[in-house]
């Protein structure tokens, strides 16, 4: 099962291809917002209904027709509907949107030593002297009070960035480490010039002008997502360019390549379903992270459509399905080996990565996936000549990560963890190889047309 990719990619240009796709997708959409909107576009150009527009219209659906839902611009479910009923299972590939950054606090202006500054708020798990003294774009959305919505987005294609300072090294007494920077002190630089005419916060009252142009108060930070982002594109990555470096690879390389699969998916056995969601990175809480109903309730609408919704028929669609919770894992790193062992956790050019289970300090946490499912994975992925790896994510313990898996366990489903690795993850650039992108995306579309036991 494992071989080294690029013995069998000789002819590189399908790979590359599609990985120039992913690398545009990449530098395009840095919020889960953004991500959420690519997905949708990219649905309706293929032939996705809206499910809200099919309900208010009380339309029906069949075998064959495709529908998509958003949860609050921020999570998305698509459906391929099956010619089997749903209560025989789905075929469910779900990744994650969001990733770690720093968020603007909801009144993050003030000025010190004639600076106007941003207060942040990180969000998922950093090291935080990372996102110092590097350039950083501001991605996200204002709502004004009358419901109106301005985009927001410094720093991308304007040439124009915004930052955190460091101290120089000549400066840091002692031993001190720069990751011991304190969450309180990631704070952005926004400006330098003072309004003359103000009476006083003149530095501020410089950036609220600016700002004003765009039609931002200040109080309207309150009714805001602004994430600040590294700024810039993803990249080619290695003299031999068979690596991409690019932020929120964890988990948009899943996303994407789950998303394009299911383009793929033309009257499906089993109803397929893709799942786009938010928050995995703070506990996939709130109502866009996986706790939410919101997806068991948009299982139960789409029945209702085709004419299957009963409570019965719903636990049973769920519990019978199958899944792969397409989230990314560690890959073992040149430059920090003594973290991982070598010969079981995932290496680059050697396809999607299962990890069977995932957890810290004797599995606790770990959704831990059933052999029998696992058989029937070998089966079909041998069957496509799709390459994978058995894997875990570092050492024993080491440490160790959790996913969406064990909440969509809770259905009583199958699932298993199925990403493809990654260096530097939870980095500001993280690292994948492009065969492996393109393997997990030949493994999903394998994926959805898997015959539910
Ligand atoms: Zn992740």
């Amino acid at each position: 099962m494992e071989t080294n990719l690029w013995e069998k990619y000789k002819d590189t240009k399908e790979v590359f291809d599609f990985c120039d796709g992913y690398k545009e997708f990449l530098s395009n959409n840095k919020t889960e917002r953004e991500c959420a909107k690519f997905a949708v576009d990219l649905a309706e150009k293929n032939g996705f209904q809206n499910l809200q527009t099919l309900m208010e219209q009380k339309k029906t659906l069949k075998a064959g027709d495709k529908v998509y839902a958003v949860n609050m611009d921020k999570s998305v479910a698509l459906f391929v509907i099956g010619t089997m009923p749903f209560e025989s299972g789905l075929n469910i590939v779900g990744a994650h949107i969001d990733s770690p950054r720093l968020d603007l606090k909801a009144k993050p202006l003030y000025e010190s030593q004639g600076f106007c500054m941003l207060d942040t708020h990180y969000y998922g798990g950093i090291k935080k002297y990372q996102w110092t003294a590097s350039p950083l774009a501001l991605h996200g959305v204002i709502v004004k009070k009358d419901g109106s919505k301005i985009d927001f987005v410094v720093g991308e294609n304007d040439d124009q960035v915004v930052g955190i300072s460091d101290l120089l090294p000549h400066l840091e007494k002692g031993p001190e480490k720069k990751d011991e920077i304190n969450g309180e002190d990631l704070n952005i630089i926004a400006g330098n010039m003072a309004k003359v005419d103000a009476k006083d916060n003149k530095f501020k009252a410089f950036i609220l002008d600016i700002l004003k142009e765009k039609g931002i108060e200040e109080d309207d930070f309150f009714s805001a997502e602004i994430e600040a982002v590294p700024a810039g594109k993803a990249r080619d990555f290695g003299l031999d360019k068979s690596m991409i470096i690019g932020y929120g690879q964890d988990d948009r390389v899943c996303a994407y390549t789950g998303l394009m699969a299911i383009m793929k998916v033309e009257n499906p056995t089993h109803t397929v379903c893709n799942l786009l969601v938010d928050k995995e990175e703070i506990g996939s809480v709130g109502a866009t992270g996986m706790h939410s109903k919101w997806f068991e309730n948009t299982v139960a609408e789409v029945m209702n459509l085709c004419g299957e919704y009963s409570e019965l028929a719903l636990r049973r669609a769920l519990n019978r399905s199958n899944m792969l919770s397409s989230d990314v894992t560690a890959a073992v790193d040149p430059n920090f080996t003594a973290a991982f062992n070598p010969a079981t956790d995932a290496h680059f050019a050697k396809g999607i990565s299962f990890n069977k289970f995932t957890g810290a300090y004797g599995k606790s946490g770990a959704n831990d996936a059933n052999p029998e499912f696992i058989a029937t994975l070998r089966q079909k992925l041998d069957e496509e000549n799709v390459a994978f790896q058995a894997t875990e994510m570092g050492k024993v313990d080491q440490g160790g990560g959790g996913t969406i898996a064990y909440i969509m366990a809770k259905f009583g489903m199958n699932v298993i963890d199925a990403g493809v690795p990654v260096l530097n993850m939870h980095a500001r650039w993280e690292i994948t190889s492009k065969v492996d992108v393109y393997e997990a995306y030949r493994a999903y579309v394998a994926f959805y047309n898997i015959k539910i036991k």
